[in-house]
């Protein structure tokens, strides 16, 4: 059993696709045996990645800052609730229970997880797979950047290389698996 820290939006964003995707990824997960780590939120984008690992009985381990305890609703059906003091602290905890990494759309919060595991790995803290489920292109932006980086050798290829980009659900799990 893999346990994989997802990153997604606390919120539901306009497109009315993105629930079912956050939804289908987390029974996807759960599915296969693997537990989820999250933000631990009932909210948005988290919250469906929760209830959709949950339908499927999987083993789903938020991470939440007791600040947020209320604003992001805490899961209540959650297996286990890690509550932690700081935003920080949130992210240390999220990397040390997890073995590998997915990211789903989400906002700047998302972006800020995914890149601090990405310079984690960069300086050699980290060494997990690093997902990007690229769905309907959203994070094309983000992959063009990245790709800028490399052109100029601002980030070098292993670090480059290490962020996994798929489309699909299946794809991607089967790359981090
Ligand atoms: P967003 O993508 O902005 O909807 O945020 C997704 C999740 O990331 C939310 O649960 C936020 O609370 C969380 N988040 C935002 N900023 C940080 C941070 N600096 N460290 C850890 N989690 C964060």
């Amino acid at each position: 059993m893999t346990a994989i820290g997802v990153f997604c939006g606390a919120r539901t964003g306009n497109q009315p696709w993105l629930l079912e995707v956050a939804r289908d990824f987390g029974a996807r997960l759960a599915h296969r045996g693997h537990s989820l780590v999250y933000g631990g939120g009932s909210l948005g984008l988290m919250g469906a990645l929760a209830d959709g690992a949950l339908a499927e009985s999987g083993e789903v381990i938020g991470v939440i800052p007791e600040s947020m305890v209320a604003k992001e609703r805490a899961h209540r059906g959650a297996t286990a609730m890690h509550v932690v003091q700081t935003m920080a602290e949130r992210k240390q905890r999220m990397m040390q229970l997890s073995d590998a990494y997915c990211t789903l759309p989400g906002g700047v919060g998302t972006l800020d997880e995914l890149f601090e595991v990405v310079t984690a790995v960069q300086l050699g803290f980290e060494n997990a797979p690093i997902g990007l489920l690229n769905v309907r292109g959203y994070f094309d932006p983000l992959i063009a950047m990245l790709d800028r980086m490399l052109e100029f050798e601002l980030v070098g290829p292993a670090t480059r290389e290490r962020v996994i980009v798929e489309r699909e659900a299946e794809a991607i799990l089967d790359r981090l698996g």
